[in-house]
């Protein structure tokens, strides 16, 4: 008799955990993954998924009033939120179940219940215990809203997925991803908007141009954005929320939504039964290995912090089942990530910002095009896209590429291929365009 019951039990079911214990079980591990809510984690549940089915809904809107310089005629609508709700409900659940199908195929056994760690070798879910070789942390995060006076009043970015009715007006709190893609969808769908954010402007890991750029489009689509700002109280009145701001000016609105960060899912998993260690801001501390202290368990995705995105989480789930059952060293390469911004208009990006290439190159060199995209000419649509190339002087190579357009998510994705293979700006131009599109401008900058 083996002397564990699995050689693997995964705590949580998201993407990262997911990955990781199906293909654990197909290169013939015994595993078991356990998961107290619904299979898929944040990104199928709340979070990447059900939002790009909103901003696809949103970005309907803009549609419809672009379409009258193409020649349609009243095509103005009414916007039906439960519909969409329900819709995206459905979808979801089907979701759901190809997740479970996806563990239960190679042998997976998903344990329905919230997990606790016992010992380094053993876990507990309803009151029965497993014990197994190694145990996998993959737990995630939850949205974060500070306590201030009113903070009961706020909903967050799991709540604005299930509402009963789309309100009138809306104040996002936030200048991360979330907050960003969240006031795009509700301006979208009508709700007047307005973008709280307490820096001087939001998304401030990405480059300045397209962070500037974006704030004038979210303006111009009617959102209202507000910089340097904070609320600082919230009162319920008869018609919604009455706002006292840090400015000293105040807002009336029918919903707050705070979009203020997400925190690490560790609390009542058991570590202090364990030498897994956190760091200050309560994420999981693991090694190259995604080894943790306690050298039978490991953690990846959301609760180790370090890259907060479902590919990652799915490139870190591949790489700990090659290392624990093919005798593989994997290390995940954190460098040249691509990500989007579902923001209207799309922001898409790949390695450093102009401020990171000045601050780690003696000599770069910038491309930048801004234009007016073709559909704008007929639609009478005053957007305007924005490119961006950063070049390493000293070796021609292209070191980080930004866009803010239609479409950017999907350009960025095929530019990450060249960055990661090391494309030079000569290879750049050596590339022939698609005409007409707006990703030709990334090989005809000179
Ligand atoms: P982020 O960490 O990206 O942004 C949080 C924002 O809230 C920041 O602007 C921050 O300000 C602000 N903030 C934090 N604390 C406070 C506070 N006490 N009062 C006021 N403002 C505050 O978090 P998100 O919640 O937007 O997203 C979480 C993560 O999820 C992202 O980092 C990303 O990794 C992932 N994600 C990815 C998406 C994608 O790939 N498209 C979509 C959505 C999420 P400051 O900047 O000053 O610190």
């Amino acid at each position: 008799m083996a002397e564990y019951e699995y050689d693997l039990f995964v705590i949580g079911a998201g993407s990262g955990g997911v990955r990781a214990a199906r293909m654990s079980a197909q290169y013939g591990g015994r595993v078991a993954v356990a998961e107290h809510q619904a299979l898929g984690g944040t990104c199928v549940n709340v979070g990447c998924v059900p939002k790009k089915l909103f901003v696809y809904a949103s970005e309907f809107s803009h549609a419809f009033s672009d379409s009258a310089g193409f020649g349609w005629q009243n095509a103005t609508a009414n916007f039906h939120w439960p519909t969409l709700r329900e819709n995206k409900n459905r979808e979801i659940e089907r979701l759901n179940a190809i997740y479970k199908n996806l563990l239960e195929t190679p042998g997976v056994d998903i344990v329905e219940g919230r997990a606790v760690i016992v010992d380094p070798h053993t876990v507990a879910v309803n009151g029965r215990e497993y014990s197994c070789r190694d145990i996998l942390i993959c737990t995630g995060g939850y949205p974060y809203v500070p306590e201030f006076p009113g903070s009961e009043y706020v909903i967050n970015s799991n709540d604005a997925f299930f509402l009963d009715e789309l309100p009138s007006s809306i104040v996002v709190v936030g200048g991360g991803y979330i907050g960003v893609e969240f006031a795009g969808i509700f301006n979208g769908l009508g709700v007047k908007t307005h973008l709280v954010y307490r820096g001087d402007l939001f998304l401030k890991a990405f480059d300045q141009d397209l962070r500037t750029h974006l704030a004038e489009e979210m303006t111009k689509q009617g959102v209202h954005v507000h910089f340097n700002e904070d609320i600082e109280s919230i009162k319920k009145t008869e018609q919604g929320f009455d706002l006292s701001l840090k400015s000293g000016d105040s807002l009336q609105t029918g919903l707050v939504m705070y979009a203020t960060g997400r925190k690490p899912n560790t609390h009542d998993l058991g570590l202090e039964n364990t030498k897994v260690s956190c760091d200050s801001r309560g994420y999981v501390q693991v090694n190259d290995a995604l080894q943790t202290a306690e050298p039978s368990i490991y953690a990846l995705g959301d609760v180790i912090g370090r890259v907060e995105l479902t590919p990652v989480a799915i490139k870190e789930g591949m790489a700990l089942a090659g290392n624990l059952f093919k005798g593989e060293s994997n290390t995940i390469d954190y460098n040249n990530i691509p990500t989007a911004v579902f923001s209207q208009p799309n922001l898409g990006t790949v390695g450093l910002t102009e401020a990171e290439a000045r601050a780690s190159y003696d000599d770069i060199l910038i491309y930048r095009s801004e234009f007016r995209p073709m559909k704008a000419t007929l639609s009478g649509g005053s957007e305007r896209a924005l490119m961006k190339i950063i070049v390493d002087a000293s070796t021609d190579k292209v070191i980080g590429c930004h866009m803010l357009g239609d479409g950017a998510g999907e350009i960025i994705q095929g530019l990450a291929v060249a960055i990661k293979c090391g494309a030079t700006k000569a290879d750049f131009d050596a590339t022939v365009g698609i005409h007409p599109t707006a990703a030709e401008e990334f090989v005809t900058m000179r």
